[in-house]
């Protein structure tokens, strides 16, 4: 199938756009989306662009009983001479075909779903919000569409593209949260679906980020699911420490998403000469840096914040306060690094922007 046969319908029904400044993330969405199907006999077919609507399923549908389901997320910058730029939009692809492989879902043409994402974000570019610190956020998912309530791979799937566009995440700028480690609940096993984008991983980390909230902290910080030990992840980010003078993140294991920021903060790192490493970190470890006052930095990592410095962490009935509950120098110099390149503000030695 060739990628030129992506058909578009636009709509004769455009929305009002509304006021930039009031957007809550995720409510909003674009006059467009992008639809592909997929069948057994036919593969990927039928891509096309056309007004954003709702779906009409089977209540069999085998998403809605065992979330055979993928998705990504990335952002639509537009610069200040009115440029649109996407994030290493092919690094997104990617691992939506990891996931899909883990979903035993059948994977996208990597070429096809990168033309679709680019033509719709084209046709829809007038929702990019023309203000400091916000983008569109679009969202790629596929689902799993056969009527059949046995528990196997469904034999058809659709995969969509909406755009919404979102506000600042830091409104006065970058501001540093106070997070909980999670001594309950985990978000993945070894084994499990941890490294993959899949909805059930987002429902079941729901409860304890629901508790850790009406305690007063943002995110939680998640250890592993074998010893509830090893740092994984915070909330749905990535999680980075500078400890003396080192940048570390805990290893890929398995149970970890690969987040494309994290990938990119390691790069510029290297870039920098700034000593940084992937390693199995204990939240024990973080406890002996935080009293030996060594840890001087941590932040989590995401393309919803980009950078999110965290200021304390509650760990044991103790509150480990990090760099005075402030931002760090190295945090807001990622952040910068990185936004900058994202906006077209700065060049890209790495070839990032697209
Ligand atoms: N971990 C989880 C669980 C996530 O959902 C995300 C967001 N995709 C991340 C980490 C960060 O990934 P990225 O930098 O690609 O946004």
């Amino acid at each position: 199938m060739k990628s030129n046969q992506i058909t578009v319908e636009i709509s004769d029904n455009r929305k009002e756009k509304p006021a930039f400044s009031s957007l809550q993330f995720g409510k909003t969405f674009t006059d467009h989306m992008f639809v592909m199907d997929y069948t057994e006999d036919q593969g990927w077919h039928h891509p096309r662009i056309v007004p954003y609507q709702p779906i009409t399923l089977d209540p069999a549908a085998t998403i809605f009983h065992y979330g055979q389901t993928v998705f990504e997320g990335l952002k639509a910058y537009l610069s200040e001479n009115e440029e649109v730029f996407l994030f290493r939009p092919e690094e997104n692809i990617k691992r939506l075909n990891r996931s899909c492989e883990r979903l035993c879902i059948p994977q996208v043409d990597e070429e096809i779903a990168l033309e679709a994402l680019q033509k719709l974000v084209d046709i829809d570019r007038e929702w990019i919000p023309n203000v400091e610190g916000m983008a569109l956020y679009i969202r790629p998912f596929i689902i799993s569409t056969e009527p059949n309530l046995d528990v196997t791979p469904s034999k058809s799937y659709t995969f969509m593209i909406i755009l919404s566009p979102v506000g600042a995440f830091y409104k006065e700028g970058i501001n540093p949260v106070k997070i909980a480690v999670e001594q309950e609940y985990v978000r993945a096993v070894r084994g499990g679906t941890g490294n993959a984008k899949t909805a059930g991983n987002y429902a079941g980390a729901m409860l304890a980020q629901k508790q850790s909230g009406k305690s007063g902290y943002s995110q939680v910080l998640w250890l592993d699911g074998k010893e509830n030990k090893y740092i994984e992840e915070v909330g749905s980010m990535n999680v980075f420490f500078k400890i003396n003078g080192e940048v570390v993140t805990p290893e890929l294991s398995g149970s970890i998403l690969e987040g494309i920021t994290r990938k990119s903060v390691i790069e510029l790192l290297k870039h920098w000469n700034v000593p940084v490493s992937e390693r199995k970190i204990s939240i024990d470890d973080i406890y002996d840096a935080y009293k030996n006052g060594q840890l001087e930095e941590a932040f989590g990592t995401g393309t919803a914040a980009v950078i999110s410095p965290i200021g304390e962490l509650f760990w044991k009935s103790e509150k480990l306060i990090i760099n005075d509950g402030k931002t760090g120098e190295l945090a807001k110099k990622i952040y910068d690094a990185l936004t900058g390149i994202q906006t077209g503000k700065v060049e890209d030695p790495f070839g990032w922007r697209v």
